[in-house]
């Protein structure tokens, strides 16, 4: 379990990454990051070449640089703190200080903004080189030390610290060891059929582990190539799609969000009959994967994607802490509304609140490498608690001891938080337990499911389902929703609508039109803040 870089000589002289500044080649990538490290390690004094775990953090644009600065932290013997090129400068200082970085590396773009804060914090600042095609990162210095990393054991030494994305509160940083790491990135190679002929097309934030492991680390893993865009745009991604420039992308991941964007693109411009069978018939023959995940995939989105392009969205689960968990299958058929089942490697459970019992558990038998999920008899179709182990589970929250105890068992198992239901075979997730799951009258509903069911409104665009503290029911369901420009939509009409497919206690008693709903980079909604934005009183 070596970590990503350290099979990139095998590489060569393959295309390992496509920015817009050109093609980088893996053996390009490696040197530079050498180059790199080799200057970190000079600047930090570490007469033996290992930072020992110090926290390197760095900030740059979504191109060859971030490889580069996290490559160079790992060589360097250092714990990569990924930072978002989009987050305001006192996020950044945020975490900068949280993780008690004690170097900061910044992109050319982004030296401005780091200065004052490094400064403040008085931490040394160094400026990333810019990553040329062909730029072998310069002479080696020779005075200053090689990294000598070979001789490290890799396995439990920390390898990063990514933040949580703050969707219910501080984000926190979870620290990952190189073997949670490359647990993520193998289970996943395995799970998705990942070889050196892919081409993925990346553009989402790289400083989580969607960008990070799925649609980075992954293709780096098999020597395949990433296309970079700098950030998402609709016609760009459209575009890389349809292209015929080589190389030719053929593997896709995105959150929700993206793909309700693509469709409206899609929409407004791709409106003659020639156009559209055209670029069914591109994604048909091009590309072999497409992947959601990091919210819940609204079923209208899938529909509408699946009728343009042709192909059913492969959605999955994964959280910070733990990388991926389920998925849904490669070769079979992928089942709308579920996640699947679990990942090479990972273990689940899912246990009920009242009474705690074990609802069912997931095991993988050694003796023919069997897999099956084991429900307790009168437990079928219980929702409960997802419980998840093994070796891709983070070590531990950063300088959160309380909330590292409070996130296990006692005999180990990480507790998701979300609630999860086993039926038909498959996963489904029902949210987070939290904030999604609302206790309306004595029932138990799911915010995610009354969400799907709104969105195929036609006058909805966007909705967000909370549950608001209410005298009379304990909380109500109320429907915080857009529409399309020109429509209206009243309560009563909302009602009458949602009363067909849902059960009554499901039906929001409460409609809320606002402009938009807001949603973090990763496309999600904090429904506590949105909560208390609507109902400044509201407690909890
Ligand atoms: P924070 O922990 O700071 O509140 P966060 O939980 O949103 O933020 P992440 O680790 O990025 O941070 O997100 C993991 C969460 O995303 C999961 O716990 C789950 O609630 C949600 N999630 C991920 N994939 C899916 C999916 N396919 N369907 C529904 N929810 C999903
Ligand atoms: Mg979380």
């Amino acid at each position: 379990s070596a970590p990503v870089f350290t099979r990139a000589p095998v590489f060569g002289d393959r295309t390992a990454l496509v920015d817009q500044h050109g093609c980088h080649t893996y053996r390009d990538l490696y040197q530079q990051s050498l180059h790199l490290a080799r200057e970190i390690c000079r600047l930090r004094a570490c007469p033996g070449g290992d930072l020992a775990g110090e926290r390197v953090s760095f900030l740059c644009s979504n191109d060859a640089s971030y490889v580069v600065a996290q490559w160079a932290s790992w060589m360097s013997g250092g714990v990569a703190v990924p930072l978002h090129n989009k987050h305001p400068a006192a996020l950044l200082e945020y975490f900068i200080q949280d993780s008690r970085s004690s170097v900061v590396l910044a992109g050319t773009d982004h030296l401005e903004l780091l200065s004052p804060v490094a400064s403040r914090l008085g931490i040394p600042l160094l400026a990333l080189p810019p990553t040329c095609p062909g730029a072998s990162g310069g002479p080696a210095g020779a005075d200053a030390p090689a990294p000598h990393w070979q001789e490290w054991g890799w396995q439990e030494r920390d390898a990063m610290i990514v933040y949580t994305s703050g969707t219910t509160g501080q984000p926190k940083g979870v620290l990952s060891t190189h073997r949670n790491i490359s647990s993520m990135v193998t289970g996943l190679v395995d799970k998705w059929a990942w070889t050196l002929d892919d081409v993925i097309l990346h553009v989402l934030p790289l400083h989580h582990i969607h960008g990070i492991v799925n649609k980075l680390l992954c293709p780096l893993w098999v020597g395949a190539v990433c296309v970079m865009l700098p950030e998402f745009s609709a016609q760009q991604v459209w575009d890389k799609f349809l292209s015929t420039d080589i190389p030719r992308v053929n593997v896709f991941m995105a959150v929700p969000t993206i793909y309700s964007k693509l469709v409206a693109y899609y929409d407004q411009h791709f409106t003659q009959p020639h156009v559209q069978e055209y670029v069914r018939a591109v994604c048909q023959e091009r590309v072999r994967l497409m992947v959601s995940g990091s919210a819940a995939l609204p079923l209208p989105v899938l529909e509408k994607w699946r009728a343009i392009t042709g192909h059913t969205l492969l959605e999955r689960y994964g959280m910070t802490e733990i990388g991926m968990a389920l998925s849904n299958p490669l070769t079979t058929a992928r089942v709308p509304g579920s996640v699947g089942t679990p990942l090479p490697g990972v273990e689940v459970r899912i246990v009920s609140e009242n009474p705690q019992r074990d609802v069912c558990s997931y095991a993988v038998y050694a003796e023919g490498n069997e897999r099956e999920t084991k429900v307790t008899p009168g437990f079928e179709d219980k929702e409960g608690e997802l419980l998840v182990r093994g070796p891709s589970v983070f070590r531990k929250y950063w300088d959160r001891p309380e909330e590292t105890k409070l996130a296990f068992t006692p005999d180990g198992w990480f507790k998701t938080g979300d609630t999860v239901v086993f039926k038909d075979g498959r996963y489904w997730i029902r949210g987070r337990t939290s904030v999604d799951i609302i206790k309306s009258g004595g029932y138990k509903l799911s915010a995610l499911e009354v969400e799907r069911h709104l969105l195929a409104h036609p006058s909805i665009t966007d909705v967000a389902v909370i549950g608001v503290p209410d005298m009379t029911w304990g909380q109500r369901v109320t429907a915080v929703v857009t529409l399309h420009d020109g429509h209206s939509l009243s309560l009563q009409e909302l009602r009458e609508w949602a009363r067909g497919m849902l059960a009554p206690y499901a039906v929001p008693s409460e409609l809320l039109l606002v402009e938009e709903i807001p949603r973090n980079p990763m496309g999600k909604v904090n429904k506590k803040e949105l909560l208390h934005q609507l109902y400044p009183g509201a407690p909890g």
